[in-house]
């Protein structure tokens, strides 16, 4: 039958490679959160994208919109000229002179009118141009994240496996009912089962010890655990 001494030794040997084993196991946890800011970033590129295509699709359709009315317009100019030959009366031509004119300047109007719009339809279209290379970059700029993070937690498998087979190693030196309460504990406590006493407090919660439970850790006759956290307690000599 191992002695405490010698079942605190193992158990101190356990910790530490489940306190490694603990810190590994939510790194790899932790990994794919690191892509969310870059993954926000992408949506919201996207989004401008669409944004900008959109602002050079409402603009293509006014521009559309005012070419027909401009075409609309110069017809009626057009039959209104045509007209001029057949009035009978100088009022009356001046009446429909009137009118072709006022229609005119309208016309000028409306292809400024159009000018404009053309001007900024070029511009909505670099705009999108731009905006399409911008998420083209961030999205290669995703995809190498996300090759990084892939062979991070590749190589933190390899790592945790390896741990793992020590920990098989050690643990069929420990009694089982040592080890049934540590590995409470350790899942209990968040990978951390086996503290040292530190001056009179327990080195997981640090919360004060009782005097005896001090002594008893000391005397190594059984495992003692801490009243509050529960974890298993062990003097350590290097400080005493
Ligand atoms: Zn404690």
């Amino acid at each position: 039958m191992a002695t405490t001494m010698d079942q605190l030794e193992r158990l101190k040997q356990l910790q530490q490679v489940d306190g490694e084993l603990f810190r590994l196991r939510e790194e790899q946890r932790r990994k794919p959160a690191e892509l969310q800011a870059l993954q926000a970033q992408v949506a919201a590129a996207q989004a401008r994208v669409k944004a900008a295509e959109e602002r050079l699709k409402t603009l293509q359709v006014s521009q559309k919109e005012r070419d027909m009315e401009l075409q609309t317009r110069e017809g009626r100019a057009r039959q209104l000229k045509g007209q001029l030959f057949q009035v009978k009366t100088n009022k009356e031509y001046t009446a429909l002179q009137h009118e072709i004119d006022s229609l005119q300047a309208d016309n000028s109007l409306l292809e400024e009118d159009i000018i404009k719009l053309l001007d900024a339809i070029e511009q909505a279209g670099k705009a999108v141009q731009a905006e399409r290379q911008q998420v083209a970059k961030d999205e290669e700029r995703l995809r190498a994240e996300q090759r990084r993070i892939e062979q991070d937690v590749a190589e933190l498998a390899q790592r945790i496996a390896k741990l793992e087979h020590d920990r098989a190693a050690l643990t069929p030196d420990v009694p089982q009912e040592a080890l049934a309460l540590y590995e409470r504990v350790l899942e209990m406590r968040e990978g951390l089962a086996l503290v040292p006493i530190l001056g009179e407090s327990c080195g997981g919660c640090h919360r004060r010890l009782p005097p005896q439970v001090i002594n008893e850790a000391s005397l190594k006759a059984k495992l003692v655990t801490c009243e509050t956290c529960n974890r298993i307690l062990y003097a350590d000599e290097s400080r005493a």
